[in-house]
């Protein structure tokens, strides 16, 4: 038999009617391979206890499966958050955060090499984009974060390189092997898709009945004049437009969002802004996360201060709204989708 079975990629189900068309194998031999690979991180399964009636058939499992997590080739510690990089196999490199939360640890991980995006603010946007990864190499963000730093994670969120929705067969596929109960046991509470919002992406994910997966909307102005300055993409959709998909997907799904805003100053800070993107918001319900701009390296932009932070939130509290300042360093590290990522130097 051929090596090649890329468990990562495998809900059970489907494992288990793999291993019964290869090997003519049942649910008990489907459950040990799942849960030594998912739960222990055991990849050679010759001498498991569940395999001691069945030495041959683990030799063969063993040699076929394929787990390509890549290879970690650094890892920064910082206020107890780690950031790791991956090396794939053709040698592109992603990024990954492990941050630790009052009661648990949330991973953060890419979903693409580069973003085709090209949001101004964002690091992630300045590299271009290279390629999707495939569900395999997101899990595997998961699995050495587990396994090679003994770093499991309650929560996890796609805010790393990449916007998920532009790749979204292998992203979704992803999520439905971490809410596998039999493997990781994410539950889609914890699970949160950050995404720029692109419509007919939305509408898809309404479509599967995910219920409870957790959408933050990476929305940054109050107006598609300033949205389109800042996130130039032609693909970025009409506020309007966005606004109608999110409440409708609401109706459907029972579903709050995360509303990202990275407050840029000069940019988007105004009274006028804050009055707007209250308006805005009302229809829609959801909470806003306000994140103080970090600037990226050659950045055309600058941090605005805490007083016009506090001030910007105020505002927005005063109209109503949900609103939170979250802090760029350290736990709150993540920002919008892709605020990771190295940019070639020329
Ligand atoms: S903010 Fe998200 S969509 Fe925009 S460039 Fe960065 S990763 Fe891409």
């Amino acid at each position: 038999m051929s090596s090649g079975l890329k468990i990562l990629e495998l809900t059970f189900d489907e494992l288990r009617k793999v291993l019964h068309a290869r090997y003519g194998k049942g649910i008990y031999h489907a459950r040990a391979v799942y849960r030594e690979v998912f739960q222990n991180g055991i990849q050679d399964l010759k001498n498991t206890a569940d395999f001691s009636n069945s030495r041959n058939f683990a030799r063969v499992i063993t040699s076929d499966l394929e787990i390509n997590a890549g290879e970690l080739i650094e890892t920064k510690k910082e206020n107890g958050t780690t950031k790791f990089i991956t090396r794939l196999q053709d040698g592109h490199e992603i990024e990954s955060v492990v941050i630790p939360m009052a009661t648990h640890n949330t991973i953060c991980v890419s979903s693409q090499v580069g973003c085709r995006f090209g949001c101004k603010f964002c690091q992630t946007g300045q590299m271009g984009f290279s390629r999707n990864l495939t569900t395999e190499e997101i899990i595997g963000q998961v699995y050495s974060a587990k396994f090679k730093l003994n770093l499991t994670a309650r929560n996890v969120v796609f805010m790393g390189m990449g916007e998920p929705f532009d790749n979204f067969d292998n992203v979704i596929q992803a999520v439905r092997v971490l809410n596998d109960q039999r493997g990781f046991n994410v539950a889609l509470r914890y699970i949160t898709i950050s995404t720029v919002g692109e419509i007919s992406a939305i509408q898809k994910l309404a479509s599967l009945g995910m219920k409870r997966l957790r959408l933050s909307i990476s929305l940054n102005a109050s107006n598609d004049h300033v949205r389109a300055r800042i996130m130039p993409s032609q693909r970025i959709s009409s506020m309007r437009n966005l606004q109608h998909a999110l409440i409708d997907y609401s109706f459907s799904e029972k579903e709050t969002f995360f509303i990202t805003y990275i407050l840029i100053q000069n940019i988007n800070d105004t009274f006028e802004d804050a009055i707007e993107l209250a308006e805005y918001v009302k229809p829609i319900p959801s909470k806003i996360n306000i994140i103080p701009y970090n600037p990226r390296s050659a950045s055309p932009f600058e941090s605005p201060s805490e007083e016009k932070v506090l001030q910007f939130c105020n505002w927005l509290a005063e109209c109503g709204v949900f609103v939170r300042k979250r802090n760029p360093k350290g736990q709150d590290v993540m920002a919008a989708c892709g605020q990771l990522g190295k940019i070639k130097e020329s």
